[in-house]
Formats: structure tokens, sequence, C-alpha cells
């Protein structure tokens, strides 16, 4: 099997030298174990800070070993009861084209009618961590505006349609119109382009002249300053991410930090793994999608030998929904 590995720890931004492939003889299956052919791997801006050698929730990449990810593949050889040769299944042994597994660490894939790579964006990872913390850390209701950054991103989008499922009005941030427009598609009330020059505050302060009630941090930054400057009291903040600041420890100075005292603003991070009773999950986005009320963009890089490429783009806004190496 051909795999990816981490050739040196990048510092700032990683360049593809950071990246290095591998060829690598597999095993004779043993009793219990599946062979897996990869036909979707993930890339997802968390795989940044696993770059780093830091104790984390999630431990580091060791270097030269494979790198591991989100990815749907197809069991080809099986000495495990229950799963047939044949069965599409999701596990972490990304970033490689074949994978010997216990089949304790693959999961047959739900009986759903979405494409398989679906489960590595709105029907997996991204989605539920959308469904989490908007609905549950974020504690959003009907009635609520919310705004989201990186909207037009796999968890944004997912966000911003579930809200609008949900009868939130909505506003998203994102770089450039054709997103903003594809944004605008997915229900949003109100659209940002960040890129367009005006700071992220002043554009929010028109698009929620009476405040937002929820915010959903993808970025941080600046974007999560201006959800301060505007956050109508009892806000409450579910901060997922902060891709501005993951390739660059830059300190980041937030001007309207001190309002979270005046309107009593509840601000919480969280981890998607915290949340382990998916039923709910599956049955509400389910509903959703049979209202008809789900749409899904993908960006997809073809070939294994393109995924450091397809990672790298995230950074630089390459991905409209869920970004996607294909097989
Ligand atoms: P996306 O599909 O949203 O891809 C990343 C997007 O972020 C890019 O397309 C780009 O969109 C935007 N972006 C990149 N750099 C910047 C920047 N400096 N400032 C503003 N926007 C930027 O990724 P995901 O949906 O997979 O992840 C979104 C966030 O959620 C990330 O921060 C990720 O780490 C976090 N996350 C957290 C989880 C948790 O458990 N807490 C689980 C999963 C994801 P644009 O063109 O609009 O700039």
């Amino acid at each position: 099997m051909k795999a990816w590995t981490l050739a040196a720890r990048p510092k700032g931004m990683p360049r593809t030298e950071d990246f290095a492939l591998i060829e690598q003889d597999l095993p004779e299956l043993a009793e219990g174990q599946v062979r897996v052919a990869n036909r979707w791997l993930s890339v997802d801006p968390y795989m940044r800070g696993r770059m780093n050698d830091t104790k984390s929730y999630v431990p580091p990449f060791q270097l030269g070993e494979p790198m591991q990810g989100g990815a749907i593949g197809e069991v080809i050889e099986s000495r495990a009861e229950g799963i047939a040769v044949g069965t599409m299944v999701s596990h972490m042994a990304g970033w490689r084209d074949e994978a010997v597994l216990p089949a304790a660490h693959v999961q047959p894939l739900p009986d759903l009618a979405v494409d398989p790579q679906a489960f590595l964006g709105q029907f997996g990872m991204p989605g539920m961590t959308a469904y989490y913390g908007l609905l549950q850390v974020a504690d959003a209701k009907p009635g609520d505006t919310v705004f989201v950054s990186a909207a037009a991103g796999a968890v944004g989008s997912t966000v911003v349609q579930i809200a609008k499922a949900k009868g939130m009005t909505v506003i998203g941030s994102a770089g450039g119109p054709d997103k903003g427009e594809w944004v605008r598609k997915l229900g949003a009330d109100a659209v940002i382009d960040y890129k367009a020059g005006r700071s992220v505050a002043e554009a929010l302060g028109e698009a929620a002249p009476d405040g937002i009630d929820v915010y959903f941090d993808n970025v941080g930054g600046d974007h999560l300053d201006a959800a301060l400057a505007h956050a109508r009291p009892q806000a409450r903040f579910a901060i997922c991410g902060m891709i501005d600041v993951y390739n660059d420890a830059k300190p980041t100075s937030l001007k309207y930090l001190a309002r979270l005292i005046g309107n009593r603003v509840r601000i919480q991070g969280f981890i998607v793994s915290d949340f382990k009773d998916h039923a709910g999950f599956y049955r509400d986005m389910g509903a959703i999608l049979g209202e008809g009320r789900l749409q899904r963009e993908e960006t997809v890089f073809e070939g294994l030998d393109k995924t450091p490429a397809a990672f790298l783009a995230l950074f630089s806004g390459g991905n409209t929904g869920k970004m996607l190496v294909k097989l």
C-alpha cells in the first residue's frame, strides 16, 4: 500500500516537502480483521494541530508513520464475522490507499440515502460538529439570530442549513462573492464577504442591527471579535475552531472582549467526540434531508498523490463545502 507520512513538522504554513509518500507491504489478514480499499479520504483543518509535537486532545502524527484521518473504503477481504466483502465502511486509516484493520475499527455506513462520501461531511464528523455545536453547545433555539464563520465550508454550510431548518435567522461569513452566493442559496438571510475590505464588525453590525444570539466560531480573530461587538444579552458562543491561527501562533487581540461581561455572554469550546450517541443526529439530519432542505457541495481532488495539496488548500479557501480526495 501507499501512504502519506509526515516527513518534517511544519513551521507555520505546511509545505509539500513536509509530506512524503511511502510504500509498505500489508500483512495477511488475521482472524477478526478486514482489508479495506479506500475510495474517499477526508482532509480537515484539525489535522494541522496533529502535525505539531504538542499535547492536545488527539496525539501528534509520528514522523515517518502513515498519517491518519477519516476515510471511506470498501472491504475487499474479510476474516471478520458479520462484515462481508463489498461492505462500505468508514474508519480513521486515511491518507493511504489500503489498510488492514480489526473489525472494531471500521463502521459499516449507516443506511441513509446519501453518497458514501457524505459520511465524511454532512453525515459524518463535520455534520456532527455543526449539529451538536449549534443545538447543544450554543443551545440555539427557533427565533435566534445566528452568526457563523467559514459558512461555505463543511461545518459552516451545515450549520447554516440546520439553523434555517430549525427556524433561526442566519448570517454567514465566507471569503469571496461565489461562496457568498452559495451560502445564500443554502438559506442564509445575510452574507458577509470578509475579503471585501470592510471590517467584519462593521459588516455584521449592518447585517444584524439588533445583534446576535449565537455565534458559531470556525475562524477566531476578527470574526470572534465582531461577534463579541454585536452579542446580545445572554448570547451563547460555541467555539468550534480558530483556523485563523492554526498556521501561525499569532496573538489575537480582541478589542471587544470586555463585552462578555456586560452582555453576560456564555462562551464555550467543544470537541465533536464529546458527543457519543448519534441516533438523534442521524434522525434529525435524515428528516432535514427528507424535507429537501439539505444541499451538499464537495471540492474533490483526484488521486492519493493530491492529498497534501487538498489539505493545504483548506487554508486558502480552496474548498466550497467538504474538501475530499477521491481514490
Ligand atoms: P472548512 O470546510 O470550513 O474549510 C476551511 C475554510 O476555512 C476554508 O475553505 C476557508 O474558507 C476558511 N478559512 C481558512 N483560513 C481562514 C482565515 N484565516 N480566516 C477566515 N477563514 C479562513 O473546514 P471544516 O468545516 O472542516 O472546519 C471548520 C472549522 O471547524 C475549523 O476551524 C476546524 O478546525 C473546526 N472543527 C472543529 C471540530 C471540533 O470538534 N471542535 C471538528 C471539526 C472541525 P473562506 O474561503 O471562507 O475563507
